[in-house]
């Protein structure tokens, strides 16, 4: 059962979240550039604001600044993915989703997305129906606990016992696969984000993709059935 990453891994929003962020930031707290010089790749949005937070402010946001800030985001990611000029999907992300649609019943998600975001950016990419769960930014800043999430959500889904290493999650990160690896899952790396296939391939990933074109012939070669709903 396979847990997709969103950002890097099947999409880019050209900007649309940095935009979003720092207009959130300039609202709220009067700080210009917010996500000037902070990394996104493999956090969750928490995580990405208590950055923002410490380097413009030189403190932790509590718990309900943090819930406040992801209600007043979700809007504002919305309205700037429509107007966002980049935007776009990562190379075979269409082909890829068909085949896993294809030989799955149900297919996941695992991101450092709040739900509402990751939500948005599927629609934006008319992808939203390829997916029927997920773990979120939203379950946990954590992301071996978002992924966990996921797999409990998945199994609860497919109604079936399925043992850790039927998971596969996708992503583009180190975050990914550390946070697979905590949780039994496979794990196969893409490329196609900001992370080189070389700092990838280092962290030992179950595979390791320059494109998601491999992931058919991945699969077949793993699971010879060929099909495992
Ligand atoms: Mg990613």
């Amino acid at each position: 059962m396979y847990l997709f990453d969103i950002d890097g891994t099947l999409l880019l929003t050209g900007g649309a979240g940095s935009i979003a962020i720092n207009q959130l930031f300039s609202e709220r707290y009067g700080v210009q550039g917010a996500m000037d010089t902070v990394s996104a790749g493999g956090k969750t949005d928490d995580m990405i604001f208590q950055e923002c937070a410490r380097k413009d402010m030189q403190r932790d946001l509590s718990e309900e600044e943090v819930r406040d800030l992801v209600r007043a985001y979700v809007p504002l990611l919305r309205a700037e993915l429509l107007s966002a000029p980049s935007f776009r999907l990562m190379p075979f992300v269409r082909e890829c989703m068909a085949f896993v649609s294809e030989i799955h019943d149900i297919v996941g998600i695992a991101t450092g997305n709040v739900e509402g975001a990751a939500m948005a950016k599927l629609e934006r990419a008319e992808l939203a129906d390829h997916f029927h769960f997920g773990g979120y930014g939203s379950d946990s800043p954590r992301r071996p606990e978002l992924v966990a999430a996921a797999m409990r959500r998945g199994r609860e889904r497919a109604g079936r016992t399925l043992s850790d290493e039927e998971f596969v999650v996708v992503g583009d990160t180190l975050h990914d696969i550390t946070a697979a690896r905590a949780n039994g899952a496979r794990v196969i790396a893409v490329a196609t984000g900001s992370v080189s296939k070389e700092v990838l391939g280092a962290a030992q990933p179950d595979a390791l993709f320059d494109t998601l074109e491999e992931l058919p012939e991945w699969h077949h070669r793993h699971f010879k059935l060929g099909t495992s709903r």
